[in-house]
Order: structure tokens, then sequence, then C-alpha cells
């Protein structure tokens, strides 16, 4: 009988020792645990310019690895290098601090790798992806036993998604099957009406679906950056006569750059009326279906035929984790299919189960479980009062602003998201306020005090913040403030 082998790193098998595993696995949890302690201690960004950090991670790949105890050393510099999202002082983008229980998740799905796509491979996060649609789907006032929908990686592709079913829903009854035909020369030049400070992504899954630049149609804007309902039909009017087929409203909930909601129901109301698909995307602000106090502004959700929905913006959860509900869950098939229109086989619909018939995606991370598992633990509530507090706090910091002579609020914040900027008296050039915003970013950005992002509307360079942490308090915020005018005054700009 051969006698077992010692084991070594050429062995196969010796990536998948336990006991290796198991103190790596406590050795980043250590690491971790003392990270989440001790965070408030570090810049909240240490920011190198692009060429310096692509130079200071200049070390060849090895030919021969380095071994075990590469590893530590690796986790530990990743972290330090990082932006730290758990900072209370961070107020950057809408990327949330990720409840750790959910981050465990995510080390659950890459270990186990359960690709959701075919049921057979991942049956356990097909069926949490159903459940978590039907929960989403009840609480946007939607019939949970019709609606349906899938995840994506992200809300960018979660649009792209939503629209491609409006695109085929609407070319069938025009008796065009864009699916399997395609875009010719004689197809309709479809397009979809759209408030200009809507996220990008929308723009380019016109573009990535062959409409071009002119296949979105700006509806105008009022003074708190909503779209004005009472120019759709206008804009609607227009488009037509320049040929264009519009098939789609999309209503923003809430708006990436200022926190904008567009009013959905005169929005429904019109989609309605003009028999066109209303999708909503509500990458942000669709968690303030969870809030009693702020779920009024989702007021007309219930009449949208898809709605995007980021978990993780506005519920904790780590990257990536996007709800694509549909109202009529067999629009989730209209595109995809690459038998036959679902309206003519129910075969596609029958298999709910292989959500691959209705995503892009192939292989995917397990992401429902990141979502269900702190449901499970902390309940919808929880969730609720969080985006609540946050977009308290947003309102109470500027109305704090707005008292001050050296501040100015772009609007009234509708949530988390506040667009502000410093206007000294002694400054009166739009060019040089503007120029003014971006210095004391990048002396803030430089400095670790803060994270905080900057936006254009109309012309105008605001500074951005997006609440997102909840240990972030009144006094950090005003501490941002003050930290603003020191900057200011220190480059010598008042
Ligand atoms: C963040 C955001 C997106 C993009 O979502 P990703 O998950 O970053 O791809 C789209 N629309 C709105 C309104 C957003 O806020």
């Amino acid at each position: 009988m051969a006698k077992p082998q010692p084991k070594h790193a050429a062995q196969d098998d010796a990536p998948f020792d336990a006991e290796t595993f198991g103190s790596q696995g406590r050795g980043l949890i250590e690491t971790l645990t003392s990270y989440l302690s001790d965070v408030e201690k570090l810049p909240v960004l240490p920011y190198k310019d692009p060429a310096a950090m692509l130079a200071a991670w200049d070390a060849p790949i090895p030919l021969e690895g380095n071994g075990e105890a590469a590893l530590q050393p690796f986790f530990e510099r990743v972290i330090a290098e990082s932006n730290h999202l758990h900072h209370p002082r961070y107020v950057g983008h809408q990327v949330s601090s990720p409840l750790p229980v959910a981050a465990l998740c995510d080390l659950l799905s890459s270990f186990l790798n359960n690709g959701t796509a075919v049921y057979e491979m991942g049956q356990v996060s097909t069926v949490l992806e159903r459940r978590l649609i039907e929960w989403y789907a009840a609480l946007l006032g939607w019939d949970a036993t019709k609606a349906g929908g899938v995840m994506t990686s992200g809300g960018s592709m979660g649009n792209l998604t939503a629209l491609l079913a409006a695109r085929q829903v609407q070319a069938e009854a025009r008796g065009h099957n864009a699916w399997k035909e395609g875009m010719t020369h004689d197809s309709p030049r479809y397009a979809v009406m759209v408030c200009g400070q809507a996220h990008y992504c929308v723009a380019r899954a016109a573009q990535i679906m062959g409409w071009g630049e002119s296949g979105v149609i700006h509806v105008p804007a009022d003074e708190r950056y909503r779209l004005r309902a009472d120019k759709l039909e206008e804009t609607l009017a227009e488009a037509k006569a320049k040929g264009r087929e519009v098939i789609a409203v999309v209503g923003s909930a809430c708006s990436t750059a200022n926190g904008a909601f567009d009013p959905l129901s005169e929005i429904a109301a019109f989609c309605k009326k003009h028999k066109l698909w209303f999708h909503i995307d509500a990458a942000h602000g669709g968690a303030a279906a969870m809030s009693e106090e702020y779920r009024h502004l989702l007021a007309g959700i219930e009449h949208a035929d898809s709605v995007v929905w980021d978990a993780h913006k506005m519920m904790m959860v780590p990257a990536l984790a996007t709800l694509v509900a549909f109202r009529d869950k067999r629009h989730s098939y209209a595109s995809f299919h690459q038998a036959a229109s679902y309206l003519f086989t129910a075969s596609a619909e029958e298999e709910w189960y292989n959500s691959g018939h209705r995503t892009i995606e192939c292989t995917k991370n397990m992401m429902a479980l990141k979502v269900y598992a702190p449901l499970m633990v902390y309940g919808q509530r929880f969730f609720g009062e969080y985006f609540a507090r946050m977009s308290r706090l947003t309102a109470a910091f500027a109305a704090w602003l707005a008292e001050q002579q050296d501040f100015e609020i772009a609007c009234a914040p509708q949530c988390n998201i506040l667009c502000f900027r410093l206007k000294p008296a002694a400054v009166q050039n739009l060019e040089e306020i503007n120029v003014l915003q971006r210095v004391v970013r990048a002396k803030i950005l430089e400095s670790g005090e803060f994270y905080l992002v900057q936006t254009v509307l109309d012309g105008v360079c605001w500074l951005r913040i997006t609440v997102i942490h909840p240990g972030t308090s009144l006094e950090d915020l005003k501490q941002l403030a003050e930290a603003v005018r020191r900057h200011a005054r220190e480059s010598a700009y008042v």
C-alpha cells in the first residue's frame, strides 16, 4: 500500500487544505475587525495620483508563487490604500458602507460559486432572487403574483435589461420584432424620453440598442432638477415631428447628481394616455419604498412597467446587487429569447428558474444572499429608518448651510444627496467660483479629512455629498463646511 504523501505547494489539492484556509480566513477577519474599530483614525482616502499608484504596484507577477507569506501583507496593503467607506466622513459617491453581515455573504457566494443563471448551478440563489423580487414588487404596490424580474450586476446593466424589454414589447406592438430582426435601415427610429438629469446609463442603453445619440430626448427640468411633466406633450410632439418613434419614458427616482425625484404619477398618466412604456430608474431612491416617512417620493411607482433598484446604494449592501422588477413578469422574457417571442410560447416563462433566459449575464455571483440575509437579520423597517435618518440629516445640514452667508445650496434636498458651494462675497465671477469649488475639493481629497465629490449642473460647479454612512453626524457635516472654508482661505481665494 502506498504511504500518504506529505502535502507541499506543488500538490494539486494543497490550495484546498482546510486548515490553511482556516488560518488565512481568521487572519483576514481579525484584520478587518481591527479595521472596523479603528477606521476613523485613518484618512478617508489616502489619495495617490494614478501614475504614483501604478508605479507603487510594480512587482512582477512571479512564475513560482511566494506562498502563504505573501497573503497577509497583501490584505493589509490593499486595505491601507483603499477608500474607506466605513469612515463616517466618507460622503462621496452613492456606494454603501457595507454591513459586515452582507460582506460575509459575499465571501459565502464566492466560496460556493454557484453562478446563477442556470437553476442547477445556483438553485438557492435563484429562489432567493425570486423571493426578493416578489417582496420588492409588493412594496411597490404591485401584485406580487403577477410581477417578476431578475437581479443584475449593477444599475447600468439593470436599466439596459429593462429598456431592452421595453423596446421588444413596444416594437412588437408596431409589428417589428426588434430582437429577432434587429435594427435595420427601415426599422422605426425608436427613442426614449427622459429628463436631462437622468443617469448617463440611460443614454448608453439607447446607444447600445442602436438608436444613436438622438434616441434620447430630453424633457426639461424644473428649478429642483425634476422632470417637468407639463413639458411631456410638447416634447413628444417635437420628437414625432423629427421622425422619432418614442416608445418609453424613463423617470428618475432619484437623479444621481442632485437626488431629484421626478413626478412619477404624472409621467404614469402620460404613458398610459400614449401607450408608452414607463420605466423608473430608482437605483438610489428605490430604498424609500421601505420608509413610511419617505415612500411618498415614489408615489406613482405602482403604475410603472419596470423598476430598477440598487441594493448596494441605500441598503448598506456591498456592490453589486440590483433588482430589475417588472409589473408583468411576462415582460421580463420579452428580450433575450433566443427561440421565439414570449407571446407565442410559454416555455421560457415556465422556466422562471433558469434566469439566464432573462439576463445579459450568464454566470453571476449569488447576489441575492447579501440582500436577503441583512433583511433576515435586521428587518425591512431598519432599512426604511436608515433611509429616513440619512435624508433628515441631509435636510438639516442643507438648512444650516442656507443660513450661512458664504454658502449656497443648489436646491432643498429631497433625500440624502446634496449639492452646495462656497460663494464668498469676494469672488463674483462664475468661472472663478467654479474653479474655487474644484480647488477646494482637490485639497480636501489630498488631506484625507473627508471624501466628497463634485458635479456640474447647468454650468455651475457644486460640491456634492451623499450622506450614506449611518454614523455620520450633523457635527461631521459642519466640520466639512469648516474644512471647505479653511482650504479656500489657504488657497488664497478668500
Ligand atoms: C448609481 C446609479 C446608476 C448606475 O448604477 P450602477 O449600479 O453604478 O451601475 C443608474 N442610475 C441611477 C439613478 C443611479 O443613481
